[in-house]
């Protein structure tokens, strides 16, 4: 923006935003379970097992990976990527950073964290930050980058992908999973009943929060779908593999990927 300020639809969005997630944090999880009948748990593992975390090559040595998740909230992505890093590839020096802009997300993540392995574990840590600025963390350190139903959500896309791609090593993956697009017509009819329905009801039933769960809808459509956002990920600099996607669910869901070259 001109002179580094805000707009003012900028800042609305943020703050929006940052209510929203105020708001689901304690019920993020099982929502998530509802909305997605449980489907996101399996995109979620299919992700990570197509990155494949923690593999030792001539550009990330057994010293293990260096991984940032942005917009982490509750941290599901990224212990699936510590245990796929540690019990796939034998890779117990792969770290991660769990990075969100809203605190209450991280609190809940650190919470469930207690719970797992990975308790205290030096292996992880906590970063509060907008993805648009990641001042504190180096350029050219991460080996992965991941964002997972995150990057819908920021103000600016385009800065985002420019710092994902600024933190990454040469080498480095950018990975994101976002809702995209379902080509299929009358599939595209059933989800978006199910979508634009269902989902406020279930914010309100189960969070007793209709409007933050509206938003999350509208937050999808909106969304660029899979070809656009493919050629944002190309314009940011990185060169992207194949076509560039891979649909789950019949683009319901989609996964990018972009290597910094
Ligand atoms: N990655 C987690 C997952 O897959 O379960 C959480 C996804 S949650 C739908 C979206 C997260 O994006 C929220 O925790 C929210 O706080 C975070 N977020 C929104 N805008 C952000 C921004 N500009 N920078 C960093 N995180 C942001």
């Amino acid at each position: 923006t001109h002179f580094g300020f805000e707009t003012v639809a900028e800042a609305e969005k943020e703050a929006r935003v940052a209510g929203v997630f105020d708001n689901v944090a304690a019920s993020y999880d099982t929502m998530n379970d509802f909305m997605s009948l449980g489907i996101h748990r399996l995109w979620k593992d299919h992700f990570v097992r197509s990155i494949n975390p923690g593999l030792s090559t001539t550009t990330t040595p057994s010293a293990g990976w260096t991984m940032l998740d942005i917009a982490g909230g509750t941290g599901d992505i990224a212990f699936r990527l510590l245990d796929h890093a540690t019990q796939i590839n034998n890779s117990p020096a792969s770290t991660i950073t769990i990075s969100d802009i809203n605190p209450s997300m991280l609190a809940e993540g650190r919470k469930r964290s207690l719970a797992t392995s990975y308790a205290n574990s030096p292996r992880i840590s906590w970063l509060v930050a907008n993805a648009e600025k990641l001042d504190t963390i180096p350029s050219n350190s991460i080996d992965l980058y991941t964002v997972a139903f995150g990057i819908r959500n920021f103000t600016n896309k385009d800065v985002a992908l420019r710092e994902a791609y600024r933190v990454l090593k040469p080498g480095g993956v950018f990975a994101c999973l976002e809702f995209s697009g379902v080509k299929n017509p009358l599939l595209d009819a059933i989800y978006k009943r199910w979508s634009f329905g269902a989902i406020p009801l279930l914010g309100q039933l189960v969070a007793g929060d209709r409007e933050s769960y509206q938003y999350l809808v509208e937050s999808i459509e909106q969304f660029p779908k899979q070809e656009q956002f493919r050629d944002m990920i190309k314009e940011a600099g990185f060169v992207v593999p194949g076509k560039g996607w891979e649909d789950l669910t019949f683009g319901v869901a989609a996964i990018h990927k972009g290597v910094k070259p």
